[in-house]
């Protein structure tokens, strides 16, 4: 980052006359999650700036949401001019943002229909529903879906159900019926739970939540293989690790599989809430009126996704990514290995790490968070994390510069010594 941008970045905003945390009335939002106590309200690319002037490197990227990183110019430019000319038509409605959003992301996936949402968990709902209805009109009313342990797919009621997350069992029971669970890496754990109700295998091609596990391409493979065979669709759930993530598109795309159905979010839209569930035209059993939602195909949003596409879609952007990945790869490998840590695991800007110790990974997050100096732009701080207890998950924007890589790895350094 150069100087006066850097200067620029460290000037508090002050509109609304509030700086310090305890400025802020926090106690007005519902209480879900721990937060630290600053109070985030600008930043650029790959830097986040707090209310009281403290700088940020950020490698969670509203987690693995900001493509591009933060206030991207390029989105804004789309935003602001889509927002001068239509936000929303309604679902009723053709609007051209919408139909030319499906036309790129079915011609970039191969797979012929497109249902745009407003986030992940609602296109994984999509999803649900759509092979429930290819269940009853085409597998004498199959519906159960096979999904796996440590699974994330979101926080609706079926999401959570398709979710293999721990802790999850116990919140808000009871739950919805028809996920049987397998394990990843698998296949007889999948073959076992295979019956006449069965209609669709889901799953993530890496588990994001679960702490970057990658589904091994040899395993992707077999499933298709295995759903061909006995007539099941094959969903994978690309909100994490679609749009560039892993370095391809597509992350299903390293092991040239194809699914039957794809659901997208987090980085689709680069930071606005948008998703959307692709699927085969052969599958599209959906009739009007079985599915919709006021905000779907936003028009305001898709213009986002457009722009955000425009970028990773560029010649050489992907090939970027890939060089990126290796250099950090690099870097956390050497980092982890100093620690006594695991293998760097993951694909493209999707990394992840276990270090040794119980609580290793949060205290670094925190330590490498608190190092940051209000209005000094050489003592950033660093935004990491921690997936696991143990496990840091690195999920910097897209286009983080090499610069701001190692930038990065020196504050990781810094941090543990
Ligand atoms: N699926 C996967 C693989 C995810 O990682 C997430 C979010 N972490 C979701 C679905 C849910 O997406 P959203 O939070 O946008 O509803």
């Amino acid at each position: 980052m150069n100087a006066p941008a850097e200067r620029a970045l460290l000037q508090p905003l002050a509109a609304s006359g509030r700086r310090s945390f305890a400025d802020y009335p926090t106690q007005a939002l519902m209480r879900v999650a721990e937060r630290p106590a600053c109070v985030f309200t600008h930043g650029q690319r790959s830097w986040l700036c707090d209310s009281e002037g403290r700088r940020y490197l950020d490698w969670v990227q509203g987690w693995a949401v900001n493509t591009l990183g933060h206030a991207p110019a390029e989105v804004a430019a789309a935003l602001s001019a889509q927002a001068a000319r239509l936000l929303q038509a309604g679902p009723g409605f053709y609007n051209d943002r919408a139909i030319e959003l499906a036309a790129r992301l079915t011609e970039a996936s191969g797979l012929g229909r497109c249902f745009v949402t407003t986030s992940g968990a609602e296109a994984n709902e999509g999803a649900i529903k759509l092979a429930r209805k290819y269940g009853q009109v085409q597998r004498g009313g199959a519906f159960e879906i096979i999904t796996f342990a440590d699974a994330f797919h979101g926080r609706t009621l079926a999401t959570m159900s398709a979710s293999g997350k721990a802790g999850f069992e116990r919140l808000f029971e009871p739950k919805v019926t028809g996920f049987p669970k397998a394990r990843l890496n698998d296949l007889a754990s999948v073959q076992a739970l295979i019956h006449a109700r069965t209609v669709a295998v889901m799953l993530e091609p890496i588990q994001g939540e679960a702490g970057v596990i990658e589904a091994q391409p040899s395993f992707l493979q077999a499933l298709r293989e295995l759903c061909d065979a006995q007539g099941l669709l094959l969903i994978l759930d690309e909100v994490q690790t679609g749009v560039g993530r892993t370095g391809r598109l597509w992350a299903h795309q390293w092991s040239g599989i194809q699914p039957d159905i794809m659901t997208l979010g987090k980085g689709l839209g680069g930071g606005v809430p948008i998703g959307a569930v692709l699927a085969r035209e052969s599958v599209c059993c959906f009739e009007p009126g079985d599915q919709g939602g006021t905000y779907t195909g936003h028009a305001l949003m898709c213009a986002a996704a457009l722009a955000v596409l425009d970028v990773v879609q560029a010649p050489g952007f992907l090939a970027r990514v890939q060089t990126r990945s290796e250099q950090m790869r690099h870097g956390l490998q050497a980092f982890s290995s100093r620690l006594g840590g695991g293998p760097v695991r993951g694909r493209g800007l999707l990394l992840a790490l276990d270090l040794p110790g119980d609580d290793t990974a949060t205290r670094i997050a925190q330590a490498a968070r608190e190092r940051a100096v209000a209005g000094d732009a050489a003592r950033p701080g660093l935004l990491l994390n921690p997936v696991r207890p143990a496990s840091l998950r690195l999920v910097p924007a897209l286009n983080l510069s090499e610069d701001d890589l190692a930038v990065g790895l020196q504050v990781l350094d810094e941090t543990v010594r």
